[in-house]
C-alpha cells in the first residue's frame, strides 16, 4: 500500500510502508527505508525542492518583515534580524516537505522501481 503524496511529505515517512524514516539526518536521504527496504537511491529531485522553498520562503519572508516592519516600526536590523532567523527556522522544514513531496510522486510514478531494475 502506498501512502498520499501530502502524507509523505508531512510526516518523511517511506511512501510504500509508511514506517521507515525517509532521512538520516536533517536532509540527507537514507539508502533505503529501515522497514520495507525500499531503495531510495534512485532517487534524483535535483533543484526541485530548492525551487518550491525559494518562491513559497520568498512570500513568506518578505510578507513576514512587511507586516512587522508597518505594524511595529521597529528598528531595520531588528526587522532583518527577525527575518533572517525565520528564514533559518523555516528552510530545513520546507527544504524536508518539498524533498520528501518529490521523492512520493517519483514512487508513486514508478520512477524508484524502474531505476532499480536498470
Ligand atoms: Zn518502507
Amino acid at each position: 500500500m502506498s501512502h498520499s503524496a501530502l502524507h509523505v511529505a508531512l510526516t518523511n515517512r517511506c511512501p510504500a510502508c509508511g514506517v521507515g524514516s525517509l532521512y538520516r539526518g536533517i536532509l540527507t536521504l537514507a539508502d533505503r527505508c529501515s522497514q520495507c527496504g525500499l531503495s531510495f537511491a534512485a532517487h534524483d529531485s535535483g533543484d526541485g525542492p530548492a525551487f518550491f522553498a525559494i518562491t513559497l520562503l520568498g512570500f513568506v519572508i518578505v510578507g513576514f518583515a512587511t507586516w512587522l516592519e508597518f505594524a511595529f516600526r521597529p528598528p531595520i536590523w531588528l526587522t532583518l534580524l527577525a527575518a533572517t532567523l525565520l528564514l533559518f527556522a523555516l528552510t530545513p522544514v520546507c527544504l524536508r516537505f518539498f524533498k520528501s513531496y518529490l521523492l512520493a510522486l517519483q514512487f508513486k510514478h514508478h520512477r524508484l522501481q524502474q531505476e532499480e531494475d536498470i
